[in-house]
């Protein structure tokens, strides 16, 4: 293999097609409950010797690159300074170079200044995914998420001004069957003060390695959602999205029952029709065996 990846090495759907740079490893977080992701990775940056010298074996053999994704679980702990010097030597490297991404954590866009992340954008940094989760303020905290509401939109609102592009997840099924409706409609109330480009849905899939410690943190009895709920909660969502801007909606992830995809507000009916068939039983769901994260 061209590079040594450290592993488990995770990336959005959208970017399978993208050339995977560690510039970290790990998640500067790792706490939330609900996630097994890095759970056996203790988080470091990586030396800027060592990314650029995977940067150059990747330049040889791929010069076309145009996607790049900075990995793991959030590139942006990344000083600033050694970020730009990543960003600088991708586009000298890739002369067709169109997106660099990363994922990015409340923590992330709470301690870097609109002026750094504006020199990001600047620099080529184009899109951040980011977790909401939840805009419920209880259930953050249930879920150990280390944010809250307001922390998120703070953060959200100041990558914008950067002028960067933002993709969104919230995880259906994460108030259970006590807290499903707080859960959407905190979160639809979030989603609906902060300008996103996407939102994605996914469901939530607790990991058997985590699941005792998940059901203990969330302090009562967990009940999981079943398929036809996650639907109501989709449904539910989709009613009470009234973005500041259009916002693409998927639910394309593989963990999903039903893969929508459309644009908010626009195509709201049309999305509520295709979640009513399903609801009515005429559309058949993503198997069982298909689905993960
Ligand atoms: S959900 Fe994101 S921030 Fe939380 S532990 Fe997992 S990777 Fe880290």
């Amino acid at each position: 293999m061209l590079i040594d990846y450290d592993m488990p090495l995770w990336r959005p759907p959208s970017e399978a097609n993208s050339f995977i740079l560690q510039a970290t490893l790990g998640c500067s977080f790792n706490r939330c409950s609900f996630c097994s992701m890095y759970r056996t990775k203790q988080f470091v940056v990586r030396p800027l010797e060592q990314v650029q010298s995977e940067i150059r074996a990747m330049a040889r053999a791929y010069p076309g690159t145009r996607r790049v994704f900075l990995a793991d679980g959030d590139a942006l702990a990344t000083p600033t300074e050694q970020l730009l010097a990543i960003l600088q030597a991708l586009h000298l490297a890739f002369p067709r170079l169109e997106r660099v991404s990363s994922y990015a954590l409340p923590v992330n866009l709470l301690k870097k200044s609109v002026d750094e992340l504006r020199q990001l954008r600047e620099g080529g940094l184009t899109l951040l995914y980011y977790g909401i989760e939840t805009g419920s303020a209880d259930l953050l905290k249930r879920i150990t998420k280390g944010a809250t509401p307001e922390v998120m939109v703070t953060g959200l609102t100041k990558a914008k001004q950067a002028g960067l592009t933002l993709s969104a997840t919230v995880v259906l099924g994460l108030g259970g069957q006590a807290y499903w409706r707080e859960h959407i409609d905190a979160t639809a109330e979030l989603v609906n003060r902060v300008e996103l480009d996407y939102l994605s849905t996914l469901q939530l899939m607790l990991d058997p390695t985590i699941e005792d410690e998940f059901r203990r943190k969330f302090r009562e009895p967990f009940q999981l959602q079943d398929d036809q709920a996650l639907l109501e909660e989709q449904a539910r969502l989709i009613e009470r999205l009234e973005p500041p801007a259009p916002l693409t909606f998927r639910s394309n992830h593989a963990s999903n029952a039903l893969a929508l995809a459309g644009v908010l507000p626009r195509d709201r009916t049309a999305l509520l029709d295709t979640l009513a068939t399903a609801l009515a039983g005429q559309v058949a769901l993503r198997p069982d065996w298909l689905r993960g994260y």
